[in-house]
């Protein structure tokens, strides 16, 4: 039995992982759950599992938490409620899917406490990839992807070192504008936005994956997870989202992973490794499918591609600045202050102001992600 603590069990992933430990309770239990602000559907998921404790964001509905639960399960809230999950002794694995940057410090304090963590918070590494990854290996312990293309590409890669690798090659649905001209971008509204051709997400990855702002965090993300530069991090646009991810070997044998979407697959897979689980939840028909796609990405029309290579590149506190620059331009799209192509804008103009810092502390990161979410929020 496998105990897993799970951060933002109320949205779109964490849902998915509920289903996971729902087909796998002979070997997944869950000990503890935590939500942002959905206080009914958390009461709802924790009388059905009976964690030993849950968490909400908001101290101030901690105690209605507390009335409608059984006193069995303790209950905190805030940033220490995450923290007290994440280091809770019972947990094994810590699975993290708060969107947003506040999944970094339980994500530090799981590893720290020993604990292996599985990650879908794809800004705990892009913000701190170098950290993260050296604080797991101090504390010998896993960092297992959720996220889809880098499930894809850690079951291809089986364990061959990085100088085994000619590129990492991230599959891109390319997003509901793959085919919009550039002259029509300007009138691209929210609700289009929110519309992805493949995948079913929470609001933010949606835009993300409009922008693919979301492949550009992957790059970053692959960077660290697989310890490799980023010149040799790629992008292709695979519209069908078959093909989850590829690695070419040096050899020039490139190995990929396919299946239906449903991030049921990568979760399960990261909670389960090394074992594989019997599921009969996703179901791949090839022939069905008839015909997958290739196609080189559009940086003209998506420039969000060559600000992230350009961030990870750099690396230091610039990852993170272009990860806060784009929640806030995001956040400003969802509530129409800014147009879609001044996402990018946005971002672009935070990125040229800041003043880098190498090897950055986390003091330095979260210093870096505060300056540059005011500098957003400002205009520049
Ligand atoms: P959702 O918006 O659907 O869910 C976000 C979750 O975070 C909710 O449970 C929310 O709680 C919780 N949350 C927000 N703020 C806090 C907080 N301060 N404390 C505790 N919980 C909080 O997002 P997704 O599930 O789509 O994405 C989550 C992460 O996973 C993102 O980083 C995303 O990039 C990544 N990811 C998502 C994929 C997907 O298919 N959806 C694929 C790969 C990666 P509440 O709803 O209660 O407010």
């Amino acid at each position: 039995m496998k105990n897993v603590v799970l951060l933002g069990s109320t949205g779109s992933i964490g849902t998915s992982t509920l289903k996971v430990v729902e087909d796998l309770s002979d070997r997944l239990r869950l000990v503890g759950l935590a939500a942002g602000g959905n206080i009914s559907l958390l009461i709802e998921q924790a009388k059905k599992h009976q964690p030993l404790a849950v968490s909400l964001a908001d101290p101030g509905k901690c105690q209605q938490l507390s009335a409608e639960l059984p006193e069995s399960i303790r209950c905190y809230s805030g940033n220490e409620g995450l923290l007290k999950l994440a280091t809770m002794p019972e947990a094994d694995v810590v699975l993290i899917a708060i969107v947003g940057t506040a999944g970094l410090q339980p994500a530090l304090a799981a590893i720290r406490a020993g604990k292996d963590i599985a990650v879908a918070s794809k800004e705990i590494l892009v913000m701190a990839g170098e950290i993260v990854m050296r604080e797991a290996r101090e504390h010998g312990v896993r960092v297992l992807a959720v996220d889809s293309e880098h499930s894809a590409i850690f079951q291809c890669l089986d364990d061959k070192p990085a100088s085994s690798v000619r590129n990492l090659w991230l599959t891109a649905s390319g997003g509901p504008f793959r085919k919009t001209p550039k002259e029509e971008f300007a009138s691209i509204t929210v609700e289009k936005a929110l519309k992805h051709p493949s995948w079913v997400m929470g609001q933010k990855i949606t835009i993300d994956s409009a922008t693919l702002f979301n492949k550009g965090l992957e790059m970053i993300e692959a960077r660290w997870l697989f310890d490799i530069e980023m010149d040799r991090v790629q992008v292709v646009v695979h519209p069908q989202s078959i093909v989850h991810s590829m690695v070419e070997f040096v050899d020039g044998s490139m190995i990929a992973q396919l299946s239906t979407p449903d991030m049921c697959l990568p979760i399960q897979y990261a909670l389960t490794y090394p074992e594989r689980v019997k599921s009969e939840r996703v179901q791949t028909s090839l022939a069905k499918l008839g015909t997958l796609t290739f196609e080189e990405p559009d940086v003209e029309r998506f420039p969000a591609i060559q600000l992230a290579r350009r961030a990870g590149t750099e690396g230091g506190t610039l990852p993170a600045v272009l990860n806060a620059a784009n929640e806030v331009a995001v956040d400003a799209f969802v509530k129409r202050k800014l147009g879609f192509v001044q996402i990018t804008e946005l971002v672009r103009a935070v990125m040229d102001k800041h003043v880098r810092v190498d090897h950055p502390t986390l003091e330095q990161i979260l210093a870096a992600d505060k300056e540059a979410r005011q500098m957003a929020a400002s205009g520049v």
